[in-house]
Protein backbone atom coordinates (compact mmCIF):
# COMPACT_ATOMS: atom_id res chain seq x y z
CA UNK A 1 0.00 0.00 0.00
CA UNK A 2 1.18 3.72 -0.97
CA UNK A 3 2.43 5.62 2.09
CA UNK A 4 1.02 9.38 2.01
CA UNK A 5 1.93 11.56 4.71
CA UNK A 6 -0.76 13.73 6.07
CA UNK A 7 0.77 16.86 7.60
CA UNK A 8 -1.26 17.22 10.86
CA UNK A 9 -0.89 17.37 14.67
CA UNK A 10 -4.27 16.54 15.23
CA UNK A 11 -5.92 13.19 15.94
CA UNK A 12 -9.11 13.41 15.01
CA UNK A 13 -8.41 14.77 11.78
CA UNK A 14 -6.38 11.74 10.94
CA UNK A 15 -9.07 9.79 12.30
CA UNK A 16 -11.21 10.91 10.06
CA UNK A 17 -9.01 11.16 6.78
CA UNK A 18 -8.31 6.93 7.87
CA UNK A 19 -12.12 6.49 7.70
CA UNK A 20 -11.97 7.89 4.08
CA UNK A 21 -8.39 6.40 2.29
CA UNK A 22 -7.15 4.18 4.56
CA UNK A 23 -8.23 1.38 2.78
CA UNK A 24 -6.29 2.63 0.02
CA UNK A 25 -3.49 4.29 1.28
CA UNK A 26 -0.95 4.02 4.33
CA UNK A 27 -1.36 7.40 6.23
CA UNK A 28 1.35 8.71 8.13
CA UNK A 29 0.72 11.44 10.69
CA UNK A 30 3.75 13.97 11.79
CA UNK A 31 3.63 12.04 15.29
CA UNK A 32 4.33 8.67 12.59
CA UNK A 33 7.22 10.68 11.20
CA UNK A 34 8.39 11.88 14.45
CA UNK A 35 7.97 15.43 13.93
CA UNK A 36 6.54 17.27 16.66
CA UNK A 37 6.80 20.71 15.90
CA UNK A 38 3.72 22.99 15.61
CA UNK A 39 4.74 24.20 11.32
CA UNK A 40 3.52 27.84 11.95
CA UNK A 41 0.22 29.04 10.01
CA UNK A 42 1.26 32.41 9.68
CA UNK A 43 -0.79 32.90 6.70
CA UNK A 44 -4.46 34.92 6.67
CA UNK A 45 -5.73 32.59 3.96
CA UNK A 46 -6.49 28.84 3.88
CA UNK A 47 -4.79 27.95 1.06
CA UNK A 48 -1.24 29.86 2.31
CA UNK A 49 -1.57 28.23 6.09
CA UNK A 50 -2.30 24.32 4.34
CA UNK A 51 0.52 25.10 1.63
CA UNK A 52 3.31 26.18 4.36
CA UNK A 53 2.57 22.89 6.14
CA UNK A 54 2.71 20.58 2.86
CA UNK A 55 6.08 22.78 1.76
CA UNK A 56 7.41 22.04 5.55
CA UNK A 57 7.57 18.13 5.50
CA UNK A 58 8.71 17.97 1.71
CA UNK A 59 11.20 20.33 2.83
CA UNK A 60 12.42 18.61 6.29
CA UNK A 61 11.32 14.85 5.48
CA UNK A 62 11.60 14.86 1.44
CA UNK A 63 8.18 12.77 1.18
CA UNK A 64 4.61 12.92 -1.05
CA UNK A 65 2.31 14.65 1.88
CA UNK A 66 -0.97 16.72 2.04
CA UNK A 67 -2.14 18.94 4.55
CA UNK A 68 -5.07 20.84 5.17
CA UNK A 69 -6.35 23.97 6.63
CA UNK A 70 -10.07 24.48 7.58
CA UNK A 71 -12.05 26.64 9.35
CA UNK A 72 -15.60 28.14 10.42
CA UNK A 73 -17.02 31.38 8.28
CA UNK A 74 -19.94 32.93 9.85
CA UNK A 75 -21.81 35.50 7.78
CA UNK A 76 -22.84 37.94 10.28
CA UNK A 77 -19.34 38.08 11.70
CA UNK A 78 -18.00 38.84 8.39
CA UNK A 79 -16.04 35.43 7.75
CA UNK A 80 -14.69 35.33 11.41
CA UNK A 81 -13.39 33.21 12.94
CA UNK A 82 -12.39 32.23 9.84
CA UNK A 83 -8.69 31.43 9.73
CA UNK A 84 -8.76 32.33 13.96
CA UNK A 85 -10.63 29.30 14.14
CA UNK A 86 -8.69 27.34 16.47
CA UNK A 87 -7.84 30.59 18.60
CA UNK A 88 -10.66 32.81 18.43
CA UNK A 89 -11.12 33.57 21.89
CA UNK A 90 -7.07 33.23 22.73
CA UNK A 91 -3.88 31.39 22.94
CA UNK A 92 -5.52 28.57 24.91
CA UNK A 93 -7.22 26.89 22.04
CA UNK A 94 -9.95 26.30 23.75
CA UNK A 95 -12.95 24.73 22.07
CA UNK A 96 -15.53 25.41 24.55
CA UNK A 97 -14.21 28.82 24.91
CA UNK A 98 -14.14 29.74 21.37
CA UNK A 99 -17.98 28.07 20.89
CA UNK A 100 -18.85 30.20 23.58
CA UNK A 101 -17.61 33.41 21.99
CA UNK A 102 -19.23 32.39 18.41
CA UNK A 103 -22.49 31.99 20.48
CA UNK A 104 -21.89 35.41 22.65
CA UNK A 105 -21.42 37.39 19.05
CA UNK A 106 -24.52 36.14 17.48
CA UNK A 107 -27.12 36.11 20.63
CA UNK A 108 -28.33 39.18 18.95
CA UNK A 109 -28.50 38.32 15.48
CA UNK A 110 -30.92 36.44 13.59
CA UNK A 111 -28.92 35.49 10.69
CA UNK A 112 -26.97 32.67 12.13
CA UNK A 113 -25.75 31.11 8.51
CA UNK A 114 -22.17 29.19 8.71
CA UNK A 115 -19.95 27.65 6.43
CA UNK A 116 -16.73 25.15 6.98
CA UNK A 117 -14.20 25.59 4.67
CA UNK A 118 -11.49 23.29 3.76
CA UNK A 119 -8.28 23.58 1.49
CA UNK A 120 -5.93 20.60 1.19
CA UNK A 121 -2.81 21.56 -0.15
CA UNK A 122 -1.50 18.12 -1.67
CA UNK A 123 2.38 17.87 -3.04
CA UNK A 124 2.90 15.28 -5.56
CA UNK A 125 6.15 14.33 -7.50
CA UNK A 126 7.34 17.55 -6.93
CA UNK A 127 3.60 19.55 -8.04
CA UNK A 128 1.53 21.48 -5.91
CA UNK A 129 -2.27 20.92 -6.14
CA UNK A 130 -5.08 22.57 -3.42
CA UNK A 131 -8.75 21.30 -3.42
CA UNK A 132 -11.33 22.60 -1.57
CA UNK A 133 -14.44 21.37 0.48
CA UNK A 134 -17.63 23.39 1.60
CA UNK A 135 -20.41 23.08 3.75
CA UNK A 136 -22.94 25.10 4.43
CA UNK A 137 -24.85 25.85 6.97
CA UNK A 138 -26.07 27.43 10.93
CA UNK A 139 -25.18 28.24 14.08
CA UNK A 140 -27.25 26.67 16.75
CA UNK A 141 -28.65 28.03 19.64
CA UNK A 142 -26.51 26.26 22.33
CA UNK A 143 -24.16 23.35 22.32
CA UNK A 144 -25.31 19.62 21.85
CA UNK A 145 -23.91 16.21 21.06
CA UNK A 146 -20.43 14.79 22.19
CA UNK A 147 -19.05 13.60 18.70
CA UNK A 148 -16.27 15.43 16.73
CA UNK A 149 -14.23 18.23 17.93
CA UNK A 150 -14.07 22.12 17.17
CA UNK A 151 -16.60 23.87 16.54
CA UNK A 152 -19.28 20.55 16.06
CA UNK A 153 -21.11 21.22 18.65
CA UNK A 154 -22.84 24.06 17.35
CA UNK A 155 -22.62 23.87 13.73
CA UNK A 156 -25.84 22.41 12.05
CA UNK A 157 -25.24 21.49 8.12
CA UNK A 158 -27.80 22.04 5.97
CA UNK A 159 -30.72 20.04 5.46
CA UNK A 160 -30.12 18.44 8.50
CA UNK A 161 -32.02 19.47 12.79
CA UNK A 162 -29.00 18.23 14.23
CA UNK A 163 -25.48 18.95 14.91
CA UNK A 164 -22.03 17.41 13.72
CA UNK A 165 -21.34 16.40 17.48
CA UNK A 166 -24.36 14.49 17.40
CA UNK A 167 -23.48 12.55 14.28
CA UNK A 168 -20.70 9.41 13.88
CA UNK A 169 -17.81 10.33 11.43
CA UNK A 170 -19.04 8.30 8.88
CA UNK A 171 -22.08 9.86 9.12
CA UNK A 172 -20.10 13.48 9.35
CA UNK A 173 -17.54 12.42 6.48
CA UNK A 174 -20.27 12.14 4.26
CA UNK A 175 -21.68 15.56 4.02
CA UNK A 176 -18.81 17.81 5.67
CA UNK A 177 -16.04 20.11 4.50
CA UNK A 178 -13.48 17.55 4.90
CA UNK A 179 -15.06 14.82 3.05
CA UNK A 180 -15.93 16.91 0.52
CA UNK A 181 -12.31 18.11 -0.57
CA UNK A 182 -10.77 14.63 0.44
CA UNK A 183 -13.07 13.39 -1.95
CA UNK A 184 -11.26 15.40 -4.58
CA UNK A 185 -8.24 14.51 -3.61
CA UNK A 186 -9.16 10.96 -3.65
CA UNK A 187 -10.28 11.26 -7.33
CA UNK A 188 -7.16 13.15 -8.58
CA UNK A 189 -4.99 10.48 -7.28
CA UNK A 190 -6.95 7.67 -8.17
CA UNK A 191 -6.19 8.95 -11.88
CA UNK A 192 -2.46 9.35 -11.31
CA UNK A 193 -2.09 5.22 -10.40
P1 LIG B 1 -6.90 23.90 11.67
O1 LIG B 1 -6.11 25.15 11.81
O2 LIG B 1 -7.20 23.54 10.25
O3 LIG B 1 -6.35 22.76 12.46
O4 LIG B 1 -8.33 24.10 12.31
C1 LIG B 1 -8.68 25.28 12.90
C2 LIG B 1 -9.81 25.08 13.86
O5 LIG B 1 -11.02 24.93 13.12
C3 LIG B 1 -9.76 23.86 14.76
O6 LIG B 1 -9.03 24.08 15.91
C4 LIG B 1 -11.20 23.67 15.10
O7 LIG B 1 -11.57 24.54 16.12
C5 LIG B 1 -11.88 24.10 13.82
N1 LIG B 1 -12.21 22.94 12.98
C6 LIG B 1 -11.49 22.41 11.97
N2 LIG B 1 -12.13 21.37 11.42
C7 LIG B 1 -13.28 21.24 12.13
C8 LIG B 1 -14.37 20.32 12.05
O8 LIG B 1 -14.44 19.41 11.23
N3 LIG B 1 -15.35 20.51 12.95
C9 LIG B 1 -15.34 21.50 13.88
N4 LIG B 1 -14.37 22.36 14.00
C10 LIG B 1 -13.33 22.24 13.13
Amino acid sequence: MKQLVFATGNPNKVKEVRTLLGDRFAIKSLKDLGCHEDIPETSDTFEGNALLKARYVKTHYHQDCFSEDTGLEVESLQGEPGVYSARYAGPARDAHQNMDLVLQRLAAQTNRKAQFRTVIALIWEGKEHLFEGIVKGRIALRKSGSEGFGYDPIFIPEGYDKCFAEMTTAEKNAISHRGRAMKQLLAFLQKQS
